[in-house]
This record gives C-alpha cells, structure tokens and sequence, in this order.
C-alpha cells in the first residue's frame, strides 16, 4: 500500500559560513567582574533569555589559596591558614541561571 519513498536526503550538509571575522575583530565581553558582585542580582539570562534572579554559589577559588599560602608564610600555624578557605567573603562567587543552570558570570576574589 503505502509505500516509503525513499528520497534519499545524502546532499552534503550546507558548509556553514565561518564567523564573518573582516573589520571588526570579536571583542570578549567585558569582564564579568564588572557586572556581578558579591551578591544575587538581576539579569538576563544570556542563555535562556529570561531575566533571572542569579543563584550564587561560594567556592574557594586561586585568590583564598593564595591568601592561604600567604598566612601560611606569615608564621600562621595550617589550621589557621586554612580560614580563608572557610570564608564566604574570601571565596570566588559564582552566579547561575536558576532556570537552565548555566553559568552566567563569576566573582572572583582578586
Ligand atoms: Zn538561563
């Protein structure tokens, strides 16, 4: 009865266009730094395109290690060099996207 017409669909997919690169060069976007802060804030999701209420999240990052390694220069017994580690404020931030959970934009500490 029905019969599948096998229309064989084997063109060779369409070369994508490179990225047009002429004139202007592709500018990395500022530093993140600069937009996100220490605290959740409001943004648009580059993602998603929602405008989210970013999730942050704290993990100790280059900047409490050296912070470690300078303490621990300093003459601060281990326990003690380690605090900078246990420290939110001494942390790199992190913000995510609630919706698709995309990293959206850091806060790093130095
Ligand atoms: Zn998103």
């Amino acid at each position: 009865m029905a019969s599948a017409s096998s229309t064989s669909n084997s063109r060779p997919s369409k070369n994508p266009q490179p990225a047009q690169t002429s004139g202007q060069q592709m500018k990395p976007p500022l530093s993140n730094n600069a937009v996100y802060t220490r605290v959740a804030r409001q943004v648009t999701c580059k993602y998603c395109g929602n405008e989210v209420q970013t999730l942050i999240d704290y993990s100790p990052g280059v900047g409490a290690f050296l912070l470690c390694g300078s303490l621990f220069v300093l003459g601060f017994v281990f326990g003690c060099c380690l605090i900078p580690l246990l420290l939110d404020s001494c942390r790199d931030v992190k913000h995510y996207c609630p919706n698709c959970g995309k990293l959206l934009g850091r806060r790093d500490l130095l």
